[in-house]
């Protein structure tokens, strides 16, 4: 199943038309794109073709109840020209884990990772080779099935479009711990990378711009007492020498650069806590001098220092460190995703 991927190729590319010493992050997308339709209870065929729109019924399930999840995934260019993909399987079966939530069909392994493949075999000229750029990947699942009836629909879309990308943050990150919204709660779907996820954190996100921040600290639902999230990274606390995250649980999304930073920041022997962090402990801590970092992790930034935070009215700074884990970290997982560094956890791929 799946074995044979259709190659559409474009009639002319458009690759002439991008400047890769100035990209943006994930708003110029790649010559083409991977499209697999499931059907009659299967999924058919994939077929890479040229990134264009696509038509959908006005009643297809995706615009009205929200059957829509995705992944996000980075590939590279290391010195040598080889394509290098960082722990793909693990964006797989987290798809699969989001698709089990919002009753999608599982896509399996190897139409994922043949297509990934295929996709990334016709647009290899599309992965940046400038420091700090790289191929931001965009795989998803929708329903694409029609009806008003509020059921699970019959018809899905597994596709996946790729966007050569710069660094994702520049400047100094202000956050606002949030009191009042949650973005998940107990027994929802907020392991699960959901598109609504995102749609429910505008909002509040929104508010604490207008008061001059530059993203959310999500707490729990229940008593907004303990970290959770920062915008839509994990994040990592360093209180003295101890680097302290959140377990993920139904509410947190369970992140692979979340996870390799643990295992690498144990390894440099760093003191690594996976456990509950409440406001009042960090508060304490800002007051104190014991805070020395506040960070966020996740694809798109890899890692993404925290400057200050805003609680209560209040706003606390973090100290400008000369040696932050944040940027040890950052230097350490990049250089094994772009294959500068040993690889010793076997988490790089090369295509
Ligand atoms: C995608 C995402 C992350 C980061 O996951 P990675 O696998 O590290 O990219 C963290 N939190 C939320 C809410 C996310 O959607």
């Amino acid at each position: 199943m799946n074995s044979n991927i259709e190659i559409k190729h474009i009639e002319k590319s458009k690759i002439d038309t991008v400047d890769f010493n100035n990209l943006p992050f994930g708003s110029v997308y790649s010559d083409h794109m991977l499209t697999c339709t499931f059907k009659d209870g299967k999924w058919q065929d994939a077929v890479v073709e040229p990134f264009a729109p696509i038509s959908l019924d006005p009643s297809a399930k995706i615009f009205h109840y929200g059957q829509s999840i995705f992944e996000g995934m980075k590939a590279y260019k290391d010195a040598d020209g080889n394509t290098l993909l960082f722990r793909p399987l693990d964006n797989c079966k987290r798809l699969n884990k989001s698709a089990e939530r919002l009753v999608i069909p599982q896509i399996p392994e190897e139409t994922f990772m043949n297509g990934l493949k295929a996709l990334l075999k016709v647009d290899d000229a599309w992965i940046p080779t400038k420091e700090g750029s790289s191929l931001y990947i965009r795989p998803f699942m929708f329903a694409s099935g029609n009806g008003f009836h509020a059921s699970p629909a019959d018809e899905y879309k597994f596709m996946i479009c790729t966007a050569p990308s710069g660094a994702y943050f520049a400047g100094k990150v202000k956050v606002l711990i949030e009191e009042k919204y949650a973005r998940a709660a107990n027994g929802g779907v907020g392991f699960a990378k959901a598109g609504g996820n995102y749609a429910a954190q505008f909002y509040p996100t929104q508010l604490a711009i207008e008061k001059g921040y530059n993203q959310v600290i999500w707490t729990d639902d229940n008593t907004h007492e303990y970290i959770e999230e920062a915008g839509a990274m994990n994040i990592f606390i360093r209180i003295n020498d101890t680097l302290i995250t959140s377990p993920t649980n139904d509410r947190i999304l369970d992140g692979i650069t979340r996870k390799s930073i643990i295992q690498i920041a144990k390894d440099l022997g760093i003191n690594v806590e996976v456990r509950k962090i409440s406001v009042t402990e960090v508060i304490a801590a800002a007051k104190s001098g014991e805070l020395k970092e506040m960070f966020g992790a996740g694809t798109a930034a890899v890692i993404s220092p925290i400057a200050g935070f805003g609680f209560q009215e209040n706003d606390y700074d973090l100290p400008e460190l000369e040696k932050p884990y944040a940027a040890l970290l950052k230097k350490t997982i990049t250089d094994i995703q772009t294959n500068k560094a040993e690889d010793p956890y076997g988490w790089r791929v090369q295509l």
